[in-house]
């Protein structure tokens, strides 16, 4: 049949007539019902909420209605967003004629220029921002026009729309920022989270508030423009210091939260309405605030960042994990987290390679060599130095693990052999050391694989829990959405990592005050008024700290150090973690002191001659008493004649080291402080911290008697060792080291060194 040409003329207008039909169509309203976003909430042991994530756009939400929020956010939305809302019908054609033009013009999509109606159908249902996509997002906002009134699409817009920091909707985000309901913002407060939607990236009042206050201003200059406030109301708001509430008490325990979020399947969170975890929200409070005060008294030191954990001994449960100084602050990689971030540990593993050797045989009263030697290492022979660059002849075992000293650590561990620590260490859970043995070498009690804070503090509990060995936990119970707990996945059982008597002898070593003296002096921040096992690490060229120890009750891991490797300025485990680690403990254990360590029924006591490690004798000059597992005491009385000695014993030790002859120069030499150092008084730090160990290395001197310090040409000092604390005053001064031994005195090259004021 053939048309007749009316025809023709009458079908594109049925066409647009049909199209245009389409926009009688309601919009569908279970679309606009409120999203299904259930939360999650991560509660501390005691139900206080850490921090709650939602299982479907993961921000934090609330639908409100219109009458519960503020008038003023209403009014700044309007003069921010949309002015005209109140007569357009969906769409602004001016605005939208001008967004063509430009659209044309460009050649591609640039201008928003959408309605409050608009915004709305978008955040219902996002999609890519093509021509397309705005002319359907525009069909269906005059659709969501002619459905509902003005106030219900202002009240979709209120609580849909993105404010930035994973709040959505105006309640989370009054709570967020102003910590109160949306019913109660002020004009000031209301223009500025009318502010934010528009970019909530790129106006983050967290990373910088200057663009979201920026645009607050001009939101209240409208505002009193369109006559929305009254222009004496305007210069109030205009004048009114905005008080942004940090974002970390809505958000506690970052690092921790995420830890335990990212430890969950996706399977294991679905249904989840609550997960208790086993954090001490009060604890966690107090233990940020320690982390901040120490690394602001670190900062001349060059330290921005430090971690701590603490874990319940009795239970494995972790009661405080702060990852870094500032969760929040990106110029310290804030968000890295400190306690899972691994690092070389220093002299931290020391402890489980003496364990080991106690369970050997050996005992605290074992002599080992501490003498230039050379070790076989993975890429030819391996020579450890010592931290004070001076070596001590034959040394105890307890003071050998006491004053941290390198070489017989290592020959303990040609001993133990490095595949027995290797394989103790992962048994411990120290996960990080994913290499073979071999990689690593003997060098791997020195510290040279690289570790967590977590995994060391874990390590640390089995030797506070008796060498009882148990994985820490982060979750005490997990709750649905109808509040029944749910099963908790079976907890591997303790395992025994080490014998009672050999954890019992690290522990009391590692709590032995006395024994580290000749090493860290007197006063040290690790003597706690309470017994108080303790390690401190110290990585190469200063880059990382570590003090890791426990009591009875508790298992303490502190780092300090920059996330991005950075090496501090004369921190070491004692003045750079020692204060904080001490802080930590002394706040532990305010209220209730720990008990003493209690010693496994196998131990007893002996008195022995400090030079030979035998039962002591008359003749003996120096006796000590010390602790043996039943069955390695020693059984032999001391023969050794003192009379005649001239150094130590002249016994062979237990653990025989080859010996290398050294070929450097002769002679005392200060190794620190530097020629030309410059110091600083800091008038911050207390006066037991205004000092410097300085430290003379002997250059293979023998016979040594004393070492005789001079500043200016007066003697200031004399030390048996090699290191002698210097009070420092602000002066310019010419240090020298006079080495005293049995064929006379030879002096070091001066050093010249500079305090500064403070
Ligand atoms: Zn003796």
């Amino acid at each position: 049949m053939r048309l007749r040409p009316k025809s023709w003329v009458l079908a594109p207008l049925f066409v647009l007539g049909g199209l245009l039909g389409t926009l009688l169509l309601p919009f569908p309203r279970a679309r606009l019902a409120p999203d299904a976003r259930i939360s999650l909430r991560l509660t501390d042991r005691n139900g206080v909420l850490l921090r709650e994530v939602l299982s479907e756009k993961g921000g934090r939400s609330r639908w409100v209605q219109l009458s519960e929020v503020s008038p003023y956010l209403v009014k700044a939305t309007l003069a921010a967003e949309d002015r005209n809302f109140f007569l357009h019908r969906g769409l602004h054609i001016p605005s939208v004629v001008r967004a063509l033009w430009q659209n044309v013009r460009r050649g591609h999509v640039v201008s928003g220029a959408s309605t409050i109606s608009q915004q709305v159908v978008r955040n219902i249902e996002p999609r890519p921002r093509t021509l397309s996509a705005k002319v359907y997002e525009a069909w269906l906002a005059m659709r969501l026009e002619r459905t509902v009134s003005k106030d219900e699409i202002l009240a979709q817009y209120l609580n849909r729309v993105p404010y930035g920091n994973q709040a959505f909707g105006v309640d989370a985000a009054a709570r967020l920022y102003f910590r109160k309901p949306p019913s109660d913002l002020s004009l000031a407060e209301a223009a500025f989270l009318a502010a934010l939607p528009r970019a909530p990236s790129l106006s983050n009042p967290y990373h910088d508030p200057a663009p979201a206050l920026r645009r607050q201003r001009e939101i209240i200059a409208a505002m009193k423009r369109q006559g929305l406030v009254l222009p004496d109301e305007a210069d109030r708001a205009l004048a009114e210091p905005l008080a942004v509430s940090p974002p970390g008490e809505s958000f506690r325990a970052p690092h921790f939260t995420t830890a335990v979020l990212g430890g969950l399947t996706a399977a294991e969170r679905a249904g989840l309405a609550e997960i208790r975890t086993t954090l001490d929200a009060p604890l966690q409070e107090k233990a940020e605030a320690l982390v901040r005060g120490h690394v602001e008294r670190l900062v001349r030191g060059g330290v921005t960042n430090a971690a701590v954990i603490v874990l319940d001994n009795a239970a494995g449960h972790i009661l405080s994990w702060v990852g870094s100084y500032d969760f929040f602050d990106p110029d310290i990689a804030g968000q890295v987290d400190g306690v899972l971030s691994p690092r070389q540990p220093g002299s931290a593993l020391k402890p489980f390679t003496y364990a080991l050797a106690l369970e050997a045989g050996m005992t605290a009263a074992t002599l080992i060599d501490d003498a230039p030697a050379g070790f076989a290492a993975p890429g030819g022979s391996y020579r450890p130095e010592n931290y004070d660059g001076h070596y001590h002849g034959r040394v105890r075992l307890r003071s050998a693990l006491a004053c941290s000293y390198n070489v017989p650590a290592v020959a303990t561990l040609a001993e133990v052999g490095t595949e027995r620590l290797y394989r103790k260490l992962r048994d411990l859970g120290v996960d990080s050391l994913s290499q073979p043995p071999g990689y690593y070498g003997a060098g791997l009690t020195l510290g040279n694989g690289e570790v967590t804070l977590l995994e060391l503090s874990r390590a640390y509990m089995a030797l506070a829990r008796g060498g009882n060995f148990v994985r820490e936990r982060s979750v005490l119970a997990t709750f649905d959405r109808a509040g029944t707990e749910r099963e908790a996945p079976s907890q591997p059982a303790p395992s025994r990592a080490f014998s009672p008597s050999a954890a019992f002898i690290v522990t009391d070593i590692l709590a032995d005050a006395d024994a580290r003296v000749p090493a860290f002096g007197y006063g040290s921040p690790l003597n706690l008024p309470f017994p108080c096992a303790s390690k401190t690490g110290t990585s190469k060229d200063y880059r990382d700290n570590w003090t890791v120890g426990y009591t009875t009750d508790y298992t303490v891991g502190v780092w300090v150090g920059n996330f991005d490797g950075r090496p501090m300025e004369g921190v070491s485990g004692i003045t750079g973690c020692g204060p904080l680690f001490r802080d930590v403990m002394l706040l532990l254990h305010r209220d209730r002191r720990p008990s003493a360590f209690r010693p496994p029924a196998d131990i007893v006591r002996r008195t022995v001659c400090a030079a030979s490690g035998e039962l002591a004798s008359a003749g003996c000059s120096t006796r000590v008493e010390e602790i043996f597992a039943v069955g390695t005491a020693p059984e032999l009385i001391c023969d050794v004649n003192h009379d005649a000695e001239e150094g130590p014993a002249s016994r062979a030790p237990l653990v025989s080291i080859p010996r290398r002859v050294s070929a450097v120069p002769v002679g005392p030499r200060i190794v620190f402080p530097e020629d030309g150092a410059v110091f600083q008084v800091d008038p911050v730090l207390r006066a037991e911290y205004q000092k410097v160990r300085c430290r003379a290395s002997l250059g293979g001197l023998e016979g040594l008697r004393a070492l005789e310090w001079y500043v200016d040409e007066a003697r200031a000092g004399t030390s048996s060792g090699a290191t002698w604390v210097w009070n420092l005053r602000p002066g310019s001064y010419t240090i020298k080291a006079v080495a005293v031994t049995g064929r006379g005195r030879v002096a070091s090259p001066p050093v010249r060194v500079t305090v500064l004021g403070p």
